[in-house]
């Protein structure tokens, strides 16, 4: 049909009839991230929501197409942050929120900070834990255009034991303490292990968040202790697998995480207390490493001030906090799979790019940098034919910053056009 009509259109010598119009974004310099080179004077096809094309030069508009013009700028594939918590932001009041938020204020909070996340150039992220499945439904809105913000992938709540790093009931008294199981995020054995994991997927999340240790903000003694059986852990992955379901694993301990890794689980987030015979067992089992280096900068300047944590956390965020990014200079060195993400909601939402530059001071190149956050992730969530590079098919989520980040990475920081899904978010 498609042809007979510009047939038409040619003998009629009218140009009236809707050709397929392109938006064509002029690059001065594009980081494709298929390796870690930069080209300049680019021109980036957009047809819908699809790059059609990447050419040399600067290809000029034919009638009806669009120019978008960025040649004083470094255009890449949109950014994915593998470690996010939407519904919250740490300060000093968070220990009260759940006494005084209800699911809306969480999913309004949720929808604000997928905002600001999105305007940073974060066009993917991978949601790890709520409070009340809140961006399952984020994730549903956005995706019908009723709320703006990145791709989400999520977890929906995550998985804990009794007491352990992510039970709701942590810390309260035992007369408010709510009763906690499965559906709320709390297990013990291996039938509730199961129970969890497929009322997560019956609640739509995307993926199984567990935390196998300790963590530093649960009001509880230790940030470290290994917090799930082998059984379990076993239980879970086996049954996350059958749902198509990956399994990342917070965990900050080494016993802890020998466990996950062995169980075959995904990643790890964190990973503080990993040494050598970790990194060889992540190499061996193809388990990525989510460093969260920003989350650990932010919690240990906290900790110095008084009040801002409650006194069970503080110096489990003063002790572990400046750890990690040593941790990330070892694993990188000895070659672990490194994915990208920060933990933000610990960290503020919309200062995701802050941990480029952690990274690259931990001895990362600025382009190996950029690619965990765009190719790698796009392996892990297996959605490498869509995204994660600007190449031909590719779905169009591309930004662009002043300068050039493999000289700057700071200029990260400054993202100043955002499109995803072929729609521009931000110019
Ligand atoms: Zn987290």
């Amino acid at each position: 049909m498609k042809k007979l009509s510009l047939c038409i259109t040619a003998l009629l010598g009218l140009n009236t009839l809707p050709l397929q119009a392109d938006t064509l974004i002029h690059a001065g310099n594009l980081f494709s991230a298929t390796d870690d080179s930069l080209q300049s004077r680019m021109t980036i096809v957009v047809d819908g929501n699809k790059i059609t094309a990447v050419k040399k030069g600067y290809i000029s508009a034919e009638d009806g197409d669009t120019v978008i013009d960025l040649k004083n700028h470094t255009v890449m594939p949109g950014l994915m942050d593998m470690h996010v918590h939407l519904s919250s932001q740490q300060g000093p009041s968070s220990y009260m929120e759940r006494f005084t938020l209800n699911e809306a204020d969480y999913t309004l909070k949720a929808a604000h900070f997928a905002e600001k996340t999105l305007s940073a150039g974060f066009t993917t992220v991978r949601n790890l834990g709520d409070e009340y499945n809140e961006t399952i439904a984020l994730r549903k809105a956005i995706d019908k255009g009723l709320a703006q913000g990145p791709r989400i992938f999520s977890a929906g709540k995550s998985i804990a034991t009794t007491g352990g790093h992510a039970d709701p009931s942590n810390g309260m008294a035992h007369k408010l303490r709510p009763d906690v199981g499965p559906e709320q995020g709390v297990i013990n054995g291996v039938a509730e292990a199961r129970d969890a994991v497929r009322q997560r997927y019956q609640d739509g999340a995307d993926v199984i968040k567990i935390t196998a240790t300790g963590g530093v903000l649960s009001v509880a003694k230790s940030g470290q202790n290994p917090q799930f059986m082998d059984d379990e852990l076993e239980a879970i992955v086996a049954t996350a697998n059958d749902y198509g379901m990956t399994v990342a694993v917070h965990a900050h301990g080494k016993e802890g995480m020998k466990r996950a890794i062995k169980a075959g689980v995904t990643s790890i987030e964190h990973g503080t207390y990993m040494d050598d015979e970790i990194m060889d067992l992540m190499k061996e089992h193809g388990t990525w490493y989510t460093p969260t280096i920003l989350a650990g900068e932010f919690v240990a300047q906290k900790a110095k001030i008084d009040g801002f944590f409650p006194e069970l956390v503080r110096p489990k965020a003063a002790a572990i906090g400046p750890l990690i990014q040593n941790t990330f200079s070892k694993a990188y060195k000895a070659g672990v799979s490194i994915v990208f993400g920060t933990d933000s909601g610990v960290s503020a939402h919309g200062d995701n790019a802050q941990e480029f530059a952690l990274m690259t001071e931990a001895g990362m190149p600025a382009a190996e940098a950029l690619r965990s956050a765009m190719v790698s992730p796009a392996k892990l969530l297996n959605i490498s034919d869509e995204l994660g590079t600007i190449e031909s098919g590719k779905l169009a989520d591309i930004i662009a910053v002043e300068g050039n980040p493999l000289e700057d990475i700071r200029v990260m920081e400054k993202v100043v056009f955002v499109m995803k899904d072929g729609a521009i978010f931000k110019q």
